[in-house]
């Protein structure tokens, strides 16, 4: 099966500030233990170099007006009214190259949606992607521009029947809000309660509305669910919807905060879990694009992702980390050279 990794140097150039959780830093880190593991070589044909989405793009699903509020405010200083599109605060600070860094990565996944789309990979996998949280007017949840919800809006615009899972720890709220009313897309959250985490929807009763009625899911989970509940509740919701529904792609968002390890939230998931859900999804899925998303202990989103892309390429990925990574990482905050299940 053919597969493509979007990676762009400047996804790291980034900087949300001191003392944000989400550090760019980690999409470095998993690029160099993809690499360091033998899972792309030199000169990899499977490396994609994206764009930027233009202006154009990310008003498939975005309003000018709250566009030209993140270009007014890419310098990094805040503008006049910026608040009232949830810039500025803490989760959605204004940094230097914000409109920048957005743009990257929603031409990341809108280029894995075209790869996809045309047949030149079946899976393509964009780690910088997946900010689920976006609304059409308005930052939320560290996510500027819902690069989800334009990969979806391409592939529609093609013809292509879209189902979209996100097994991230908060709800992916952006993305149902933005097909809460057709029967075009599937969207399936597993996550952290809304009653104990940010943003605090996603609960069962949440099921659609219009046409779009029985097509948004959500399976809300208890704090401390673990690897048993959590792939139980996949294994239940997930395979018997997608089947009936019959997507010609997947859209998937693989956010890594749900790790024992997770400074965010508490659902004490581990690659064994984590794995055996992103196994199903490639199972399931004719044809798959692979979005990042949260998980900020950056020592596990490495290991998640690398052994995420090892399974999209159906190759071994080895048991232990090289030495030398460990050595040159070594403030990383790897606890020991075992690529899975070393959290404990
Ligand atoms: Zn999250």
């Amino acid at each position: 099966m053919n597969t493509a990794y979007l990676y762009s140097d400047a996804f790291h150039g980034f900087d949300y500030g001191a003392g944000h959780p989400l550090k760019t830093f980690r999409l470095k880190l998993t690029h160099e233990l993809i690499k360091a593991c033998g899972l792309l070589v030199p000169d990899d044909p499977r490396v994609i170099v994206p764009a930027p989405a233009k202006r154009e793009d990310l008003l498939a699903f975005h309003t000018p007006e709250y566009i030209d509020m993140l270009e007014a405010s890419n310098s990094g200083k805040a503008v006049p009214g910026a608040a009232a599109y949830g810039l500025g605060s803490g989760d959605n600070p204004i940094f230097p190259g914000m409109y920048d860094w957005s743009r990257l990565v929603a031409g990341a996944s809108l280029k894995a949606a075209a790869l996809v789309d045309s047949g030149e990979a079946a899976i393509a996998f964009n780690i910088a992607g997946g900010l689920h949280h976006a609304l059409s007017g308005r930052a939320s949840g560290f996510c500027y521009i819902n690069d989800p919800v334009l990969a979806i809006t391409l592939l529609l615009a093609r013809g292509r029947r879209v189902a979209y899972i996100d097994i991230d720890a908060h709800h992916g709220d952006g993305v149902q809000a933005a097909f809460y009313d057709t029967d075009k897309v599937l969207t399936i959250s597993l996550h952290e309660t809304g009653t104990t985490l940010f943003p605090g929807t996603g609960f069962e009763q949440e099921t659609g509305e219009g046409a779009g009625k029985g097509y948004s899911v959500n399976v809300p989970l208890p704090p401390e669910a673990g690897d048993e509940l959590f792939v139980r509740a996949f294994t239940e919701a997930v395979p018997q919807r997608i089947e009936r529904f019959r997507p010609d792609v997947i859209v998937s968002q693989l956010g890594v905060d749900t790790f024992r390890s997770d400074p965010l939230a508490h659902l004490n998931v581990t690659t064994e879990g984590f794995c055996t859900m992103v196994g199903m999804i490639k199972s399931l899925a004719p044809k798959w694009v692979a979005l990042g998303g949260g998980g900020y202990d950056v020592a596990n989103v490495a290991r998640a992702w690398t052994l995420a892309w090892a399974i999209m390429n159906d190759v071994q990925a080895p048991e232990e980390i090289p030495l030398s990574f460990m050595e040159q990482f070594s403030g990383a905050g790897f606890p020991d050279r075992k690529l899975r299940d070393a959290f404990s």
